[in-house]
């Protein structure tokens, strides 16, 4: 049935931070904005390793995977929806492509394809993850993609993962725009900038925004963390863990320049190593050189090795670039080692010398890829007499600029998502010219 109205559907991202599922209909043309998986809904009933999903029934039964029809590749129905666009590859806004049909196109910029598909290739395969079969159809910034009745325009922004977009999208009805996660803080608020003035150009009829930071607000950017991390590293007389998501890039290369000027070496994880090779390749980001030699690659202790990780070990055989816990001992006053929360068993052979410290350079529990257990966290460094430093700025843009970003847009329509404070960004928006909508779940608003 074509439809000349135009509408926008929230199937996730309401009232919570994450689980992005956005379907705009136009003229008989569906299409998603991003199809991510929620956190805080499978927390409600699941934890994991213990106690996990065993089926997209289950998901279904307990509303966390919504009940589409046409969508999914367990449905024998037709395909109802033309396309997903996805705007960046945090979880959050992308796992759940493991579930969308496979003749469905998804769109997404090219490093968002190639975090994905490293991802898929260090995770063992699961029901919740899993891009294998996916039909990607890379875009750059600025490019205008065609879909049925609409034009979609993909912009770069900066947040805390590379290759983040925001969209400017023409329908039947006007312009519509999705911030996707965004901040003017980062690495590069140039990008943050020019997608700003692109939405504003558009004179959007709505703007779908997120407003993850309406509590807990700060002051800071990536630049004044760099300069915090550098005081902490210089004065350490043992080793600096740290703690950052390993997708990171913009925290990796502060505490990789960090550690070249302390004379220390940069330690990553395999799995970090594997996606600075896989990011190395995009021409367009700055990414820290595994063959530096202030780069070098952790193996922690275990007895087997994927495939992967043993192709990986293999390439830099013999070139003084990966060590185990050993060695890592009888070095630490030269090392900032990333060191999850969830291999600190490592700390037992490491045996971390006075004057070690422990560096947390994250936060956003369940929002991107880790949720700490603060509880267990603290009982660990207490046992090994680490102090912990909380250095960290977020991957979401600020109150007050994100008013001045909708002032500057002036929408007649503000959809807020990714928060659990609508109300309260509603009352602090209050005097936009466009009203600020609460979105309601499954439900359909026409523009
Ligand atoms: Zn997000
Ligand atoms: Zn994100």
């Amino acid at each position: 049935m074509v439809k000349d109205t135009t509408t926008l559907t929230f199937y996730g991202g309401v009232n919570e931070i994450g689980g992005n599922k956005i379907l705009l209909h136009d003229r008989g043309t569906r299409v998603f904005f991003d199809f991510g998986m929620s956190y805080a809904m499978k927390k409600q009933f699941y934890s994991p390793p213990f106690l996990a999903p065993k089926s997209e029934r289950s998901l279904q039964e307990l509303g966390i995977l919504p009940k589409i029809e046409g969508v999914y590749k367990f449905d024998p129905a037709p395909p109802t929806v033309d396309a997903v666009f996805l705007s960046h590859g945090h979880l959050d806004h992308s796992a759940y492509l493991s579930f969308i049909k496979r003749e469905v196109p998804v769109y997404c910029g090219e490093t968002t394809r190639t975090i994905l598909q490293a991802l898929s290739e260090v995770r063992r395969a699961d029901l919740e993850f899993s891009v294998a079969d996916i039909n990607f159809r890379t875009f750059r910034t600025g490019k205008k993609i065609r879909v049925g009745s609409l034009e979609v325009e993909p912009f770069h922004v900066d947040h805390s993962v590379p290759g983040a977009y925001g969209f400017v999208i023409h329908t039947s009805n006007g312009a519509i725009v999705y911030t996707g996660d965004f901040r003017d803080h980062g690495a590069k608020p140039d990008m943050t900038r020019e997608f700003i003035e692109n939405a504003k150009k558009a004179e959007p009829v709505a703007v779908i925004t997120e407003a993850t930071n309406m509590t807990g607000a700060s002051v800071s950017s990536e630049r004044e963390v760099e300069s915090k991390l550098h005081n902490i590293v210089a004065q350490a007389e043992g080793i600096v863990l740290a703690e950052f998501a390993y997708s990171d890039v913009d925290r990796l290369n502060s505490f990789f320049h960090i550690a070249k000027k302390t004379g220390r070496c940069m330690a990553v994880s395999l799995k970090q190593a594997y996606l600075l090779e896989a990011l190395r390749k995009d021409k367009g980001l700055t990414v820290p050189d595994l063959n530096d030699e202030a780069v070098r690659v952790f193996r922690k202790s275990k007895k087997r090795f994927d495939k992967w990780e043993r192709e990986l070990l293999h390439r830099y055989d013999g070139k003084n670039k990966v060590f185990d816990v050993f060695e890592a001992s009888k070095q630490q006053c030269r090392m900032v080692l990333a060191l999850s929360f969830y291999d600190f068993e490592e700390l037992v052979a490491l045996q971390p010398a006075a004057g070690s410290c422990f560096v947390l350079s994250a936060s956003e529990p369940f929002n991107e890829e880790m949720e700490i257990d603060y509880e267990r966290l603290v009982n660990w460094l207490s046992h090994y007499g680490l102090p912990q430093y909380h250095v960290h700025v977020s991957g979401h843009i600020m109150p007050l600029p994100l008013k001045k970003a909708l002032n500057e847009m002036n929408a007649k329509k503000v959809f807020p998502v990714h928060t659990d404070k609508a109300e309260l960004f509603a009352r602090f928006m209050r005097d936009l010219k466009g009203g600020v909508t609460l979105v309601e779940k499954c439900r359909e608003y026409t523009l």
